[in-house]
């Protein structure tokens, strides 16, 4: 996020609409709120072991109307979503919410770190969000160890299909 905000800020970068484009979806509507005091970053978890992971820039970045930087932020992906910044935040800005909003927005554009796609795509396989190798299936046989159990990818793909993650997500990004 540091370099994001390194760049000088050209005016043509400036999307306006941008904040009311969040403030109107579910979790963003306190975004203008937000009066800079760095609470969020201060007690994140994330960004005390990261030099460039700061929650509060992210809102200032959302404010501003620099849409295309902050969807295009790597460190965008990086919250874990522990909720601390919400629960702290002094002006009841609901942090944690505006950064999810904020993905979805990224996903919509097929902005997605390959790290998640490749996660989403091995759910959509297996139902599980890691592809286990067949050594270690085999090495659970021989341990004695059940099989494990199979993932219900029809339910996964019925409830994706039905949020339109498709249409939003991996039709747009093949265009
Ligand atoms: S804690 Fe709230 S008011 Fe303070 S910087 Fe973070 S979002 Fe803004
Ligand atoms: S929800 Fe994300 S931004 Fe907020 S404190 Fe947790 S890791 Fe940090």
């Amino acid at each position: 996020m540091t370099e994001t905000l390194e760049k000088p800020i050209r005016a043509t970068e400036i999307n306006p609409k941008f904040k009311y484009e969040i403030a109107k979806m579910h979790g963003g509507e306190k975004l203008m709120r937000c009066f800079q005091c760095g609470t969020c970053t201060s007690d994140c978890p994330v960004a005390r072991f990261s030099d460039t992971y700061r929650p509060r820039q992210i809102i200032r970045l959302a404010q501003l109307g620099l849409k295309d930087r902050v969807l295009k932020s790597d460190t965008l992906w990086l919250c874990a979503a522990c909720f601390t910044c919400t629960d702290r935040c002094p002006q009841d800005v609901e942090v944690a919410s505006v950064i999810r909003v904020l993905r979805n927005l990224a996903a919509e554009q097929g902005i997605v770190p390959r790290v998640f796609t490749e996660e989403g795509s091995s759910i959509l396989e297996s139902g599980y969000a890691y592809r286990i190798p067949e050594l270690r299936l085999k090495k659970r046989e021989t341990l004695g160890l059940p099989p494990l159990p199979k993932g219900n990818v029809e339910s996964i793909r019925k409830t994706l299909h039905d949020v339109g993650f498709f249409k939003k997500c991996v039709e747009k990004k093949g265009e």
